[in-house]
């Protein structure tokens, strides 16, 4: 009988049990001990930056960009339509309101239409971008690099400039992108704005079960990051705390399976890189299926998650998902779109027909970094049995 193809998984082919195991032995298990320091170095290292600031997931590191940026009761932040929730549910935790915009075919939010939005839906006041219909600040631009292709910074940063909005980057699904080539060359997903977050959830790239890390242009906001996610605390032994802070820290044990991950993301990386090549050659343009692309002209991309492009009409999304988990293969649709969720249906939406398309039509699928070349093969040939 055929073995299950889960989707995504974690790989723990490293040091893992033993530096998990080192840190049981010295009894420090939660937020203090040396590993979360050793953590933070090696991902601010590995994406070329001075310090980061680890956090107990990407989520909490989403809200504390938020806090630092200064987004606040009243003002508005530019968001995608098509990712996955937790990018925008700390625009509400900051007491701020998204704007949803759609994406082009990086399936990464449409550049274009975010200054369209700007330009013809908001005017300048005293420097501040305000939104002609509901009168409100818009602040900041909230960027995702969708399944590690990199969102378009070039473009980006230049809306940031022009309209004056902080610009943040969603970086969890990126670690590991960087640009090639243009005026970002060497520069990594999530270093190019003024705040970016990583995530290290069991299905990311490297894991640390729970976990998220901040980086910033702003040192002072990478320091104001680390104490807001410490309870804010201003003196230890006082106990005095002079804001509201939050317990967000990573913990040591967390940190030690992190620290075998990063020693491995550049073979995860490769590993990606191949099983995609393999999709790519057996299945684009081929049966009605396109694999799509990651802007490898500019960038050398994780390759973090593949997608599965239904072309041909005939192919329908959900039947396609059921007939492979009926073959012991998991595969998924992208998300629904986060302006028909929850209540985000009140929030103003713009430009989203692409996404719409993208949403129908796109299955991902299985991505491990210890995905064999075997089941890889076995995935090809049930799409091309359909
Ligand atoms: C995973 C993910 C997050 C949240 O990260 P967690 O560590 O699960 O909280 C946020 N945004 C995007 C786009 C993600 O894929």
């Amino acid at each position: 009988m055929a073995n299950f193809i889960p989707l995504s998984v974690p790989n723990f082919s490293g040091k893992e049990k033993e530096y998990v195991n080192d840190a049981v032995v010295s009894e420090w298990v939660s937020t203090g001990g040396s590993k979360v320091g050793d953590f933070e170095k090696a991902i601010a290292d590995y994406v070329h930056m001075d310090r980061a600031v680890a956090c107990n997931c990407g989520s909490s590191g989403l809200h504390l960009a938020m806090l630092i940026s200064g987004v606040g009761m009243g003002d508005e932040v530019i968001v995608p339509t098509l990712t996955f929730i937790a990018a925008v549910n700390p625009v509400r935790y900051a007491n701020a309101e998204p704007v949803f915009i759609g994406c082009d075919d990086s399936l990464c939010m449409d550049p274009a239409a975010a200054e369209r939005f700007c330009k013809e839906e908001c005017h300048m006041e005293d420097g501040k971008l305000i939104n002609n219909t509901s009168g409100r600040h818009v602040k900041a631009l909230l960027v995702v690099h969708v399944f590690g292709n990199m969102a378009d910074m070039v473009e980006f940063t230049r809306i940031a400039r022009d309209y004056n909005l902080i610009l943040i980057e969603d970086a969890t699904e990126a670690l590991g992108t960087y640009y090639t080539s243009g005026p970002f060359a060497g520069k990594f997903a999530g270093t190019i704005g003024d705040v970016g977050v990583y995530s290290f959830n069991g299905n990311k790239l490297i894991t640390t079960g729970s976990g998220g890390m901040v980086v910033s242009n702003h040192p002072d906001w990478a320091e104001h990051a680390k104490h807001l996610s410490t309870q804010a605390k201003a003196d230890e032994l006082q106990f005095l705390h002079d804001e509201v802070g939050y317990n967000y820290r990573l913990t040591n044990l967390q940190a030690a399976l992190g620290l075998a991950q990063i020693e491995q993301v550049e073979g995860f990386i490769a590993h990606k890189h191949e099983m995609w090549q393999m999709y790519k050659d057996a299945l684009d343009g081929k049966n009605g299926y396109r694999i799509l692309p990651f802007r490898d002209d500019c960038t050398r991309s994780n390759k973090w998650f593949f997608s599965l492009y239904l072309e041909d009409p005939r192919h329908q999304r959900d039947a396609i998902i059921q007939a492979l988990k009926e073959q012991k293969i998991q595969t998924r649709p992208v998300w629904a779109l986060i302006h028909e969720q929850a209540d985000y249906g009140k929030n103003q939406v713009f430009s989203v027909e692409k996404a719409q398309d993208y949403r129908a039509k796109i299955v991902n699928l299985p991505c491990s970094t210890n995905l064999t070349r075997e089941d890889c093969q076995r995935v090809i040939d049930a799409l091309l049995a359909l």
